[in-house]
């Protein structure tokens, strides 16, 4: 019957609660907090929407981790996953062997990428893919006779990954500390986050002369035949969604070229239509020297990154390499067959579905969206561009004074958010954090900004509730 069917799937929810609790060690979590709350387990998904095991839907306003692009439920991805199981499941690209799905997908990238003549280097995330950029960049200055070039210039807020040197060059605490990452060879700049880097009185462009004053003393400091590279995505992401100030990158540039340091373009979020153009660098006006893709490469249905390495870093990495025997770098699933077949029809499906116009012609009104919540109480800064946006929450709109750390705003927004039925993320520095799959359509757009608001609505009432409590 209906009831005992209930019973029995409530059943196999607690069982999997406290499996849950008793054998997961959850990433990137409060795991004390996890032990008293409990998992949220998502069991299925069909286009924006995912659902709970208890059935209920929920809005994925995150597009996961930022990496959903195409939606949930695409079977044309499914059924190419399945084939090339089937065909020839694992290969790996050592020692010159080949697979199929691995150069029609660099071929595919080298029409979309912005990078002329770029080979790429597939990886499995984008943390081992900016990993293998650190080693890159290294290796073709010691390729070229400058092997005194090791430094990385990082960023304040900067997101590059979790490994053991692109963690030392994410610019966020939690990811340093007590991990004893070894940091003297990255140097961090100040975070281009205007709204709260900027000084009372100054300009937007009296802040990017700082920022490009601040660059040219630490090449100074530093020396430039020591630092090999700079690392940047267009628009900082996971640090909290902040856009580069305008003429930032037309500053920062000419230094960079003038002294031989490489633009290391970070398009983990930004790639694929994010801003409403292919790349966040188009968006920006950057030109970078390399760049970093992985979630939208695949829309998350398979793990795979990739590096573009343009011709004047291979040649002489390519003759050094005869040298001193191999480019000694690779992962066991670099260039994974699987991975690569589902990325090619990925990308396809996008070209076919024209789904950066696509994001495009939302932006207007996702952007209209947020721009209303910038006049609710707890919203000190809105900002965005294309399909993906922040909400910086402030105790004091004038002041721009933080709440409590204690008060935990952001989480209880996202908290708020989840009841109504909207996947957000609250970001370090009390910013909630909005990127859904590129897919969406504009009813979905004024259903998010709706719960959007209502979940700011109930963390209002819920924090108020506990400050006279
Ligand atoms: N770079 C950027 C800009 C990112 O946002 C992320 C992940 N959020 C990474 C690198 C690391 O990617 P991964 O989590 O796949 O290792």
């Amino acid at each position: 019957s209906a009831v005992s069917t209930h019973w029995e799937s409530c059943n196999l929810n607690a069982s999997l609660e406290q499996q849950d609790l008793d054998h997961l060690f959850h990433p990137c979590t409060d795991l004390a907090g996890h032990s008293r709350a409990g998992p949220l387990i998502w069991s299925r998904g069909e286009g924006v929407y995912v659902y709970d095991s208890a059935g209920k839907q929920y809005l994925e306003g995150m597009a996961g981790l930022w990496c959903t692009a195409l939606g949930y439920g695409e079977k044309e991805l499914a059924r190419v996953a399945a084939e090339q199981m089937e065909t020839f499941c694992y290969g790996p690209l050592f020692a010159g062997k080949s697979n199929e799905p691995s150069i029609r997908l660099a071929a595919k990238l080298s029409e979309w990428v912005p990078i002329d003549g770029a080979r790429f280097l597939f990886g499995c995330s984008g943390s081992d893919a900016n990993d293998a950029q650190v080693k890159l960049v290294r290796y073709y200055f010691h390729a070229i006779g400058k092997p005194g070039k090791r430094k990385i210039l990082s960023r304040g807020n900067a997101y590059h990954g979790v490994t053991v040197a692109t963690a030392a060059l994410t610019g966020l605490p939690a990811f340093h500390k007590h991990f004893g990452l070894a940091m003297d060879e990255v140097i961090h700049l100040t975070s281009p986050h205007f709204y709260r880097q900027g000084r009372p009185g100054e300009s937007e462009s009296e802040f990017v002369e700082r920022l490009g004053q601040e660059l040219e003393q630490v090449i100074e400091r530093e020396g430039a035949d020591n630092i090999a590279a700079f690392f940047a995505e267009p628009l900082m992401g996971a640090g909290g969604v902040i856009l580069p100030p305008e003429g930032y990158f037309q500053r920062i540039q000419p230094l960079l070229e003038a002294n031989d340091i490489l633009l290391v373009d970070d398009e983990v979020v930004c790639a694929f239509g994010r801003t409403g153009q292919a790349f966040g660098c188009q968006t920006y006006g950057m030109r970078p020297a390399t760049m970093t893709m992985a979630k939208a490469l695949s829309s998350a249905y398979v793990p795979i990154s990739a590096v573009a390495v343009p011709p004047f870093m291979y040649e002489p990495i390519e003759k050094a390499a005869g040298e001193v025997g191999i480019f000694g770098h690779g992962l066991t699933y670099s260039g994974h067959p699987v991975a690569a077949a589902v990325a090619v029809r990925n990308l396809e499906l996008m070209e076919e579905r024209g789904l950066i116009n696509h994001a495009a012609a939302m932006a207007p009104a996702f952007q209209g969206a947020l721009q209303r919540l910038a006049d609710h109480p707890l919203v000190g800064h809105q900002r965005g561009i294309g399909l993906i946006g922040g909400l910086e929450l402030v105790a004091d709109k004038e002041s721009r004074q933080s709440f409590p750390a204690a008060e935990k705003m952001a989480f209880r927004v996202a908290a708020a958010c989840l009841e109504e039925g909207l996947v957000v993320r609250a970001l370090p520095g009390d910013i909630v954090a909005v990127c859904p799959p590129l897919i969406i359509d504009p009813a979905q757009i004024e259903e998010l900004a709706g719960k959007l608001e209502r979940g700011l609505d109930r963390a209002l009432k819920s924090v108020q509730a506990t400050r006279s409590a």
